[in-house]
């Protein structure tokens, strides 16, 4: 969503490629289910959005970009309106739905619950339509090319054709989605590996607040089927949690029992499974009506896999969902490379603070992704560039499930100065060497490898708790960290 909608803004100045690592719609914001939070009801306004978007945020937040996003919501969303997305009504007014942390019903939905769906299928046409822009599928950027410390293009592996192909441009944006495939268990899409930051890392780029990783309570956990979000709503609809006992057991450990914020949930289901030795937990529907009208999606992909809602308990297992960090920007999606520029989910404005509030993220994307296309007319003219070269960066000699099972046990939920710092010396051993024909899962590891060490690095850095960030050493909050911290490859992780 992040790069259609920065194409739509910047095609009215000069040619604009999109290159896609797969189809153009394998992305997180294709399988957004929950919504878009914008501030438009009658009862509600953009301070009440911003306050609850400044407490979910831990006190981190960047409070500028979370102006931005909440003032220049509304326009965006009418925007997309006159572009042609539906949102769901009742009568003839948007039909606006409360999520928890949100202070107001203000979640905008399409067909329920597939409005990124929607959302992607109507940027999507209204780039098409527009003359400047071309697509590139299956074309999985690997680096940067760099000239004089600007970037001045990308290379590209053609999965089709199996080669590397390389692009000149006078500008570069980043909207290359999550990291979620850092981790074993994750609701990301299989092209979520985090290669926005891995390559602006190698290039030079600011990396900030990479530790703060947001974790879904309740990613379905079926044999054979890929971890399907169970959406937050079906928690707001009455589900409960059990465990295989059949046992509430979030009563008791929080006010909100299974309403409580989501990395309260998480840490509780992880705990229980610890507890009982059972592989996961149960999401309980069964006492509730209406299941496969108001969440269709979800229930016909359970059905797909035999799982009948309304008739048993889902088993479900928390998984790594949002990255809260990623390439530090200003408010304009500039980075700290010139020329270099990025929006959405891979970009760090600080707009989400130490946790993102919910349905906030598909709004970054288009409220960040307008400003990154805006921004970047101001390199319309296309410098001459003699001979640009991506950064060395051979591969690392370790596979995809084994860095993951590492970042799942030591830089997942639960984090501790021995695991971060086993991890880090684990990681730092790792060979490299070069690879005679890469494929584009090397390329993946390759990214895999150095966002996972980032994240243990910054979270090793951070002694406290906060957000999305849990240590059992430093289980509280502490004054001296309310900052964001800043890594990249010339100088160790800082606090600013
Ligand atoms: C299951 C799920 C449900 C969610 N539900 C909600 C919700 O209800 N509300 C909400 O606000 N947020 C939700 N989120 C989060 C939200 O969907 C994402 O944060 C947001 O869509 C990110 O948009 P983006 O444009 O930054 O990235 P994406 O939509 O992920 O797009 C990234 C694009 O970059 C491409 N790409 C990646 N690497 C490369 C490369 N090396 N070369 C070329 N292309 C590359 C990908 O293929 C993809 O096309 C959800 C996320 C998931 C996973």
């Amino acid at each position: 969503m992040a790069g259609l909608r920065a194409a739509i803004s910047l095609a009215e100045t000069g040619q604009v490629l999109v290159l896609s690592k797969d189809s153009i719609r394998e992305s997180s914001s294709q399988y957004a289910q929950g919504g878009i939070a914008v501030a438009l009801s009658d009862d509600d306004d953009v301070e009440l959005h911003e306050h609850d978007t400044l407490i979910a945020g831990d006190g981190l937040c960047n409070r500028e970009a979370v102006e931005a996003l909440v003032a220049e919501g509304p326009a965006a969303i009418q925007q997309l309106i006159d572009w042609g997305t539906e949102f769901d009504k009742e009568g003839n007014k948007l039909a606006f739905g409360r999520e928890g942390a949100h202070s107001r019903s203000r979640i905008l939905h399409s067909q329920g619950d597939s409005t990124g769906r929607e959302l992607v299928r109507s940027l999507y046409r209204r780039a098409a339509s527009l003359p400047n822009i071309r697509f590139e599928s299956f074309a999985a950027v690997t680096d940067l090319l760099l000239e004089d410390g600007e970037v001045a293009g990308a290379l590209a592996f053609d999965s089709e054709r199996n080669v590397l192909i390389s692009i000149r441009a006078s500008a570069v944006l980043l909207a290359t989605g999550g990291l979620g495939r850092v981790y074993l268990e994750t609701t990301n899409p299989d092209v979520a590996t985090g290669d926005g930051v891995a390559m602006s890392w190698r290039a030079g780029a600011v990396i900030s607040d990479l530790e703060f990783v947001q974790f879904h309570p309740t990613a379905l956990h079926l044999a054979g089927a890929p971890r399907f979000l169970l959406s937050e709503a079906l928690r707001g609809a009455g589900a409960y949690l059990r465990n295989r006992a059949g046992d509430r057991f979030m009563l008791g450990k929080h006010d909100m029992a299974e309403l409580a914020p989501r990395d309260v949930v998480s840490r509780n289901i992880v705990h229980e499974i610890l507890r009982t030795g059972d592989e996961h937990v149960f999401l309980d529907l069964t006492h509730l009506t209406g299941i496969p009208e108001h969440f269709p999606r979800i229930y016909q992909t359970c059905l797909h896999y035999g799982l009948d809602l309304t008739r048993e308990p889902a088993p479900v297992h928390p998984a790594a969902h949002y990255a809260m960090g990623g390439v530090k920007t200003d408010l304009h999606a500039r980075t700290t490379l010139p020329r270099l520029y990025a929006a959405g989910e891979v970009a760090c404005t600080g707009v989400h603070g130490a946790n993102r509030l919910a349905s906030n993220s598909l709004l970054e994307a288009v409220v960040f992704g307008a400003r990154a296309g805006e921004a970047m007319r101001e390199h319309a003219v296309r410098p001459v560039v003699v001979n640009p070269q991506p950064p060395a960066g051979a591969f690392p000699q370790i596979s995809e499930i084994e860095l993951r099972r590492m970042a799942w046990r030591q830089a997942g939920l639960v984090r501790d100065s021995a695991g971060l710092s086993q991890m880090i010396h684990d990681l730092e051993a790792v060979p490299q060497v070069d690879l005679p024909d890469p494929e584009r899962t090397d390329y993946e590891v390759r990214n895999i490898h150095p966002v996972a060490l980032l994240i243990a690095r910054c979270g090793l850095a951070r002694q406290e708790s906060r957000g999305g960030h849990y240590r059992t050493d430093f289980p509280a909050k502490r004054t001296e960290f309310e900052k964001h911290s800043t890594v990249s490859q010339s100088k160790p992780v800082e606090f600013e």
